[in-house]
């Protein structure tokens, strides 16, 4: 019995000293991230069918239009207006990408406007370096509580408080709804080579880690490569292969120049894919008062020196 006193003693040192020790605790504050990586290597092991990257294309496009017209251009920047229901599901859909909920997100997002490439910025590849900018921000601890200030306009939604308090049923949800999927689609349709776990796999693990660096790129490559329409006072650029992968965000000068444009691309060849999502919303009267680029910017932006130039 001694004995057994001793040893949970010396297990609650160990613990009290792993939480005073700051590398432990970025340790543990990462492993989310970690352990989605390490999961994703499962693919591997449940093997491939077309369906299961059918589920792949379906939950990486749907999570990426819901970052990028959601938790972005919506909840960060109120770019366009919808009702309180597609709100929710806009929430709810960002908030299964495991990036934390629309609150958290938005006023990380807003602090990066105002501190763009500043000392303040929280995730600028210039004050720091491009491993932080991309990553490394989000494996520290130092960002995870809500800046509340930030976000007042979302705060009196007691649904969107509740997604972002338990961020972690979406998500959940999601890896459920797969599961089911994959199980029916196994029982009924042998011959397509799936299963639950392979669909879990695919659905979720592999695709969450391809849209948590497309996401990522926005806030490390636009910063530093690409080309800068405008004269912003920050490192902002846009880039035509970011923008491809995340559906419209790599046209980042364009979006530091003028934030509150649910669209991004500021000419056709600038290809905008949330953005002729979000039209075609508008026409089903899911979204309306969807805010463009004024004629001042294009203006400025044919005053600029750097020309406009299709191919970057
Ligand atoms: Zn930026
Ligand atoms: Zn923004």
């Amino acid at each position: 019995m001694a004995f057994l006193l001793i040893r949970m003693q010396s297990v609650r040192k160990i613990f009290s000293h792993a939480f005073q020790d700051e590398d432990n605790r970025l340790l543990m504050a990462s492993s989310p991230i970690f352990i989605m990586h390490v999961l994703a290597l499962g693919a591997f092991f449940t093997g491939f069918s077309w369906v299961a990257l059918l589920a792949l294309v379906v939950t990486y496009s749907v999570r990426v239009f819901a970052l990028t017209a959601g938790f972005h251009r919506y909840f960060s920047h109120r770019a366009f207006k919808t009702s309180r229901l597609f709100q929710f599901v806009l929430g709810w859909v960002g908030t299964s990408s495991a990036q934390l909920g629309p609150m958290w997100w938005a006023a990380n997002h807003r602090h990066h406007h105002q501190h763009s490439d500043k000392e303040e910025d929280i995730h600028s590849p210039v004050v720091k370096d491009a491993f932080w900018a991309h990553i490394g921000w989000v494996l520290c601890r130092a960002y995870g509580e809500i800046q509340q200030d930030r976000i007042k306009d979302l705060n009196k939604y007691p649904e969107l408080r509740f997604i972002d308090r338990f961020h972690v049923l979406p998500v959940l949800s999601l890896i459920l709804v797969l599961y089911i999927c994959g199980t029916v689609l196994n029982a009924y349709f042998p011959g397509l080579g799936t299963s639950g776990m392979q669909f879990v796999m695919w659905g979720f693990f592999v695709s969450t880690v391809l849209v948590y660096h497309v996401t990522f790129c926005v806030n490390s490559v636009t910063h530093i490569i690409g080309k800068k329409r405008f004269k912003t006072d920050d490192e902002s650029r846009n880039s035509w292969w970011v923008a491809l992968l995340t559906f419209g965000e790599g046209w980042h000068n364009n979006h530091h120049r003028w934030p509150f444009s649910a669209r991004q691309g500021m000419y056709w060849w600038e290809l905008d894919l949330s953005y002729l999502v979000l039209r075609g919303l508008e026409r089903l009267g899911l979204v309306w008062d969807l805010k463009v680029y004024p004629e001042k910017i294009y203006e400025e932006a044919r005053m600029q020196p750097l020309e406009v130039d299709p191919s970057s």
